[in-house]
C-alpha cells in the first residue's frame, strides 16, 4: 500500500514509462533487484543512493517488482513522529541456484535460494589437479546428494555457476593454456559439468568470483571500485569497476600474476620469463623456506608456523612484489580498496603488510592517500559466495538481458 501511494506522487514527467527503451527499463529493474538482494532490508531512499537512480524511478520500479511478487516491503518501527520508512527485501522465490568452487585441493558445492541464502552445502578434499574427470564427477555426485536431501525443491536448478582456479576464455569457454590446473588445460569445464548434471553451467575464474563474493557479502559490500587480489598457489585479481566485475574482451582481465617484473627472470609456467608469480606464489615461498636445514620435507603451513622470522621476511618480500604490480594497476584504475584474500594471507600476515607498503610507495601520492589495503572478510569462502551471487543474478535476469552487476 505504502508503495502504491508513493507511486501516485511521482511526477509524470519523471516516470520511466513504456516509451523508454526496454533495455534501459530492464537495467533499472536489475540494478534495483541486485541492490535489494545485496543490502538486505533497504529503504527506497537508500536504494536511490546506492543505485544512482532517481527517487521517481525507484518508486516506479519497486512498485512493479512488488506487483510481480519479487520484492516485499515491511514498515520499520517508527522511532519518533512521522511515517516510518518502508524497508524492501527480495521475496523468497521458489527454486534454487547452485554454486560450486573447485580449488586445488577441495570441491565445495552449495544450494541457495533465489535470495542467495545457503540451503545446503558439501565440502570435500580432493586433488583437483590430478584428474579433471574425477573432480567433475565428484562435483556432480555431491550436487545430486545435496538435492536428494531437499525433496521440497524443484528437480532442476534455476542457475549453476562453477569457479575454477584458471583463466577462462569467454569466447571459447576453454581454460587457457598455462592454467594452474595442468590436467584441465583446454578443457571446457562448464560444458563438461553441464553434460554430467543435465543443466546449463556458467564457469568463471575463482579470483573473479571471490571479488563478486566480497562485493555481495564481504569487505566490498558498500564499495563501488576495488581490486580483489587472490594470493594462493598463483596470484590473480578480480577487478570491480562501478559496482560490476570487469572481465575484459576475452574474460581474462585481472591476470596480474603474469605481469613481467624481471626481464631476465625465471621461466614461468605460462611460457614467459620473470612473471610476478615467479617471485610470489605458494611454490616460490616453499622453495625458499625449504632451503633451511631440516626443512626440506615440510609443507607451507609448517614452514610458516611459530612466527618464523625467515617466513615473515619471505612473505613480506612477496607482498612487496605483488604490491608493486598492484600499485600500477591502482594508478590506472583508481580503486577505493585493495581487498586481499587467498591462503597465503592466512599463512602469514606479513604478505598483506608488504602489499600495503609497496602500494603506498609506488602509487601516485593522491592515489595512495585515498587507497586502503585490507583483508577480505570471507576468507576461503569468498569464491563460493561469489558463485552463489552470480548464480542468483543470472537466475533473476530475464532471458536475453545480461545481469548488470555481475
Ligand atoms: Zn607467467
Amino acid at each position: 500500500m505504502e508503495i502504491a501511494q508513493r507511486e501516485t506522487r511521482v511526477p509524470a514527467t519523471e516516470r520511466v514509462g513504456p516509451r523508454k527503451p526496454f533495455r534501459l527499463r530492464e537495467r533499472s529493474r536489475q540494478l534495483v533487484l541486485t541492490a535489494i538482494s545485496r543490502s538486505g532490508p533497504i529503504s527506497p531512499a537508500q536504494l536511490s543512493t546506492s543505485t544512482g537512480l532517481s527517487r521517481a524511478t525507484i518508486a516506479s520500479v519497486v512498485s512493479e517488482l512488488v506487483g510481480e511478487g519479487r520484492v516485499v516491503g515491511a514498515a520499520e518501527e517508527a522511532s519518533g513522529r512521522g511515517r516510518p520508512p518502508q524497508l524492501l527485501s527480495v521475496a523468497p522465490a521458489r527454486g534454487y541456484v547452485v554454486g560450486i568452487d573447485f580449488g586445488h585441493s577441495h570441491i565445495s558445492v552449495a544450494l541457495a535460494d533465489r535470495s542467495g541464502a545457503v540451503l545446503a552445502e558439501h565440502n570435500q578434499d580432493l586433488d583437483v589437479d590430478a584428474s579433471s574427470e574425477a573432480a567433475l564427477q565428484l562435483a556432480a555426485e555431491s550436487l545430486r546428494a545435496l538435492v536428494a536431501t531437499r525433496p521440497d525443491l524443484p528437480a532442476a536448478p534455476s542457475s549453476v555457476v562453477m569457479g575454477v582456479p584458471g583463466p577462462i576464455d569467454n569466447t571459447t569457454g576453454r581454460l587457457r593454456a598455462g592454467t594452474l590446473l595442468p590436467g584441465w588445460t583446454d578443457l571446457r569445464p562448464a560444458a563438461e559439468l553441464a553434460a554430467l548434471i543435465g543443466s546449463p553451467v556458467l564457469a568463471e575464474n575463482d579470483a573473479n568470483l571471490s571479488a563478486l563474493g566480497e562485493l555481495a557479502q564481504g569487505a566490498g559490500r558498500s564499495v563501488r571500485n576495488f581490486l580483489y587480489v587472490k594470493a594462493a598457489t598463483g596470484i590473480g585479481a578480480g577487478v570491480i569497476i562501478d559496482g560490476a566485475l570487469y572481465r575484459g574482451a576475452r574474460g581474462t582481465a585481472g591476470e596480474i600474476g603474469h605481469v613481467q617484473i624481471r626481464e631476465n627472470g625465471s621461466l614461468c609456467r605460462c611460457g614467459s620469463r620473470g612473471c610476478l608469480e615467479t617471485v610470489a606464489s605458494a611454490g616460490f615461498a616453499e622453495s625458499l623456506l625449504r632451503q633451511r636445514p631440516g626443512s626440506e620435507n615440510l609443507g607451507l603451513r609448517e614452514l610458516t608456523g611459530n612466527g618464523s622470522p625467515a617466513a615473515g621476511r619471505v612473505f613480506n618480500d612477496m607482498g612487496r612484489a605483488i604490491g608493486r604490480v598492484v600499485a600500477d594497476v591502482s594508478s590506472s584504475v583508481d580503486p577505493e580498496y585493495i581487498i586481499v584474500g587467498g591462503r597465503l594471507v592466512d599463512d602469514a600476515g606479513e604478505l598483506i603488510d608488504g602489499i600495503a607498503a609497496a602500494v603506498n610507495r609506488y602509487t601516485q601520492p593522491y592515489v595512495s592517500a585515498q587507497l586502503q589495503v585490507i583483508r577480505g572478510a570471507l576468507g576461503r569462502r569468498a569464491a563460493l559466495v561469489g558463485a552463489i551471487a552470480l548464480a542468483v543474478s543470472t537466475a533473476n535476469s530475464p532471458p536475453g538481458v545480461p545481469a548488470v552487476t555481475m
